[in-house]
């Protein structure tokens, strides 16, 4: 398979920065759509996975998978796109297309998905290499198309933030009567919020922090409560139908359970890992709640996503950094400090 080497910027070790680097990408086969990268979103998994706070990082890792950029080349038997068409590329880049789950369209629950970043190439014994990077050639099925009518930067976190909260709200059925609650607000809080939102649902935002609270309701918000405050958490007792907890961290996740209504649903998204301290079934079962979790979204189910926020009007709300920013911008996320996505404007890789 013919390869050729780009610019991108990685991290050779979990101790280390993210640098600039070469790395290598196939050029594309038939089926294959290559672009030129114009702007990526800075997900907190791409923290997690330079640091190995999963342990299941391979070097050099190229984080990246909030892709949105303009097709340079298509292979001959590419039938939905061509050159000069602005696309979009998220967490996935391949799967089996052929299990069960692949069969109806949820893809990132296939045995064999492949992930933008961090998984294994099937074209090159190579980890996959993200878009943090000049260019990426990806199959033609995992490319999307994105609405006309928006803000490229601002489409980019639809690609993971936008689609990891849309996919709960949609497989609970968040619709107009729905008591919906956000725990967090990051670049999936700020997301989840803005969709709930868009559905109809009244949206509450769970939080540690007071300063958001103005930005919470900007959002879309209907109220704001602060988790560390004990006679507000007291008020909303028994209250939702679903929470989506994007918390990146161990956290105690009983309290939530306390706020849920009989047949709600609290869906962790954020933390990935043992729950610390130990969730306490008593509330569970005395009010026949639910617990769940939920990956990313499909493809199908991202391109409906990307169309609903082109007939909505809804983008994320962004702050455009250089790539020579990113240790930064990691910084200010470990801090809370993001309002509410960083994007990397990829020209800045060229200079
Ligand atoms: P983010 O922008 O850093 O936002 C996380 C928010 O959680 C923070 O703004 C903060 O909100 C709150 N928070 C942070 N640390 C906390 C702590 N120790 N205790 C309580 N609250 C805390 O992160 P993100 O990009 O939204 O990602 C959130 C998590 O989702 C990450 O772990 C990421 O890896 C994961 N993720 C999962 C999927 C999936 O498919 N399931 C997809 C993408 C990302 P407040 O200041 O409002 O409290
Ligand atoms: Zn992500
Ligand atoms: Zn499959």
């Amino acid at each position: 398979m013919k390869v050729k080497n780009i610019k991108a910027y990685g991290a050779e070790a979990s101790d280390a920065a993210v640098e600039p680097l070469e790395i290598k990408r196939r050029e594309a086969t038939p089926k294959d759509v290559e672009l030129e990268i114009l702007y990526c979103g800075v997900c907190h998994s791409d923290l997690h996975f330079v640091r190995n706070d999963w342990g299941f990082s391979v070097y050099p890792v190229v984080p990246g998978h909030e892709i949105v950029g303009k097709v340079i080349n298509v292979g001959a038997e590419v039938s939905k796109f061509k050159n000069g068409d602005i696309v979009a590329v998220g967490c996935l880049v391949d799967s089996c297309r052929s299990c069960g789950n692949c069969k109806k369209d949820l893809e990132q629950y296939c045995p064999e998905w492949v992930g933008t970043y961090g998984s294994h190439d099937k074209h090159l014994d190579l980890p996959t290499f993200g878009g943090y990077s000049e260019s990426i050639v990806v199959d033609e099925h995992f490319v999307l198309t994105i609405p006309k009518n928006l803000d490229l930067a601002g489409i980019a976190p639809i690609l993971c933030a936008g689609i990891t909260t849309w996919s709960p709200l949609r497989k609970w059925n968040v619709g107009k009567n729905s008591k919906v609650a956000v725990v967090g607000l990051g670049g999936l809080g700020h997301m989840a919020i803005k969709l709930a939102s868009a559905l109809g649902a009244h949206v509450t935002l769970i939080s540690r922090s007071p300063n958001k609270i103005k930005d919470a309701m900007d959002l879309g918000a209907d109220q704001v409560v602060i988790s560390t405050d004990e006679a507000q958490m007291e008020k909303v007792q028994n209250n939702f139908d679903v929470i989506i907890d994007t918390v990146p961290y161990a956290h105690d996740i009983n309290p939530y359970i306390g706020t849920l209504s009989t047949d709600g649903t609290l869906v962790l998204v954020g933390y990935l890992g043992p729950l610390d301290p130990m969730l306490n079934s008593i509330p569970m079962i005395m009010g026949r709640k639910t617990v769940a979790g939920s990956l990313i979204g499909g493809i199908a189910e991202t391109q409906e996503l990307l169309d609903f926020c082109g007939e909505h009007n809804i983008i994320s709300e962004v702050e455009i950094i250089k790539i020579q920013d990113i240790n930064e911008a990691y910084e200010r996320m470990l801090k809370s400090d993001v309002h509410y996505r960083f994007v990397i404007d990829m020209a800045s890789l060229k200079s």
